[in-house]
């Protein structure tokens, strides 16, 4: 196998325009990975042979091939992709709605997608629901890694650049964990004459490092957050998430209501369906007392089952009446429709199935 090189997409403009002279060739270099999403240097049609070959010594185009590809009936493509370093990771194209067509056959609206991408090869935190966490802690993704996930999905679509997307860190890893590639990466997305994802459209999962919370709320990104709460007293958080120890409840809840929000917009707090630990009416009810004086949503999620796990997914019924008692409480609630059930769904699943089948 050969070294690692750094990635094109590790760079922000700025420094590409340091990097590579003269300039206009690092504009034309810009628009080769942002607007046509190229995957080598071959294919940047107008670029000297010269000025490729001395580039390509050093960087690489595109850090990661896909290996695996899995389509779900509703549209839901989930990518394994193979790193450099012959590591895996998940990426997940989802579609949030459908286009709409008028009665002449024109597009009035086109479809919204969005994507959900991973920031570490697994994860340190090691929660005990989670098929991530199983396989341990490998290494964090460099900002390129991040970035290509995006524009390799983008590719594979045929989505335009100039098409709106939504980018959600919700893959495998905790982004937090990974704060300055994490940050570096949503800095190049923004970038106006690129992918132009404003902050607005990017939301960053977290289990609850109330400390990094603090930390990328200070940065002024203009990101939202979602975070993953999943139980409302410390003793149960601790058993499902055991860093909870050292960022209990409160201290997140703290640190939420220091983070700049948008004014319109609300934190979303992701709670974790499980049958018999967290589903019952007692803990929806902590849950509106926990959440009084936020402005939030709740985003129920079924726990999705693997071989193993000893944990089981909730009755819809339960989930309703869960859902009902939030929203007759005041809160904004929804039920997460498990998009792409058919194929191998939550997080760490696909490459957790594919290493299983090697
Ligand atoms: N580490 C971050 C982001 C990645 S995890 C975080 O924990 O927030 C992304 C989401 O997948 C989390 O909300 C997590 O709760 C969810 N998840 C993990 N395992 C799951 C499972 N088996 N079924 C359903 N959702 C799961
Ligand atoms: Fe890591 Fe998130 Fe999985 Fe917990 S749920 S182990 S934080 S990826």
């Amino acid at each position: 196998m050969n070294e690692p090189k750094p990635s094109l997409l590790d760079f922000t403009q700025t420094e590409l325009l340091t990097l590579i002279k003269p300039s206009f060739r690092a504009k034309q270099i810009y628009g080769w990975l942002y607007h046509q999403y190229v995957e080598s240097y071959e294919d940047m049609k107008n670029i000297p042979k010269a000025l490729k070959e001395e580039l390509a010594q050093k960087y690489i185009v595109n850090p990661m091939k896909i290996v695996k590809k899995e389509i779900s009936t509703d549209g839901t493509i989930k990518y394994l992709f193979e790193l450099q370093d012959g590591k895996t990771i998940e990426a997940v194209w989802l579609k949030m709605k459908n286009e709409e067509i008028d009665c002449d056959g024109n597009i009035v609206h086109e479809a919204k997608y969005t994507i959900c991408v991973s920031t570490q090869v697994g994860c340190k935190v090691g929660c005990s629901f989670c098929l991530t966490a199983k396989g341990g802690f490998t290494r964090d993704l460099t900002a390129g890694e991040i970035v290509a996930q995006v524009v390799n999905l983008k590719r594979d679509n045929e989505h335009k650049h100039n098409r709106m997307i939504n980018i959600v860190y919700m893959g495998m890893g905790e982004p937090l964990d990974n704060l300055n590639n994490l940050a570096k990466a949503i800095e190049i997305f923004k970038e106006e004459e690129g992918l132009c994802i404003s902050g607005k459209r990017q939301t960053v999962s977290t289990s609850g490092l109330s400390n990094k919370i603090d930390r990328l709320g200070e940065m002024d990104l203009g990101v939202h957050i979602a975070i993953s709460l999943h139980a409302v007293d410390d003793e149960l958080r601790t058993e499902l998430i055991p860093m909870n120890k050292a960022h209990n409840i409160s201290s997140i809840i703290e640190a939420v209501k220091r983070f700049p929000i948008d004014t319109r917009k609300r934190v979303m707090f992701e709670y974790l369906v499980i049958k018999n630990k967290n589903d019952d009416i007692a803990s929806a009810k902590k849950l509106v007392k926990l959440l009084t004086g936020i402005k939030a949503k709740v985003n129920l999620i079924y726990f999705n089952p693997y071989p193993g796990t000893t944990y089981d997914r909730p009755t819809r019924a339960d989930m309703v009446a869960f859902q009902e008692y939030l929203v007759n409480h005041g809160l904004l609630c929804t039920i997460r429709d498990s998009k792409g059930i058919d194929i191998s769904a939550a997080c760490g699943q696909l490459k957790e199935q594919t290493e299983r089948e090697l």
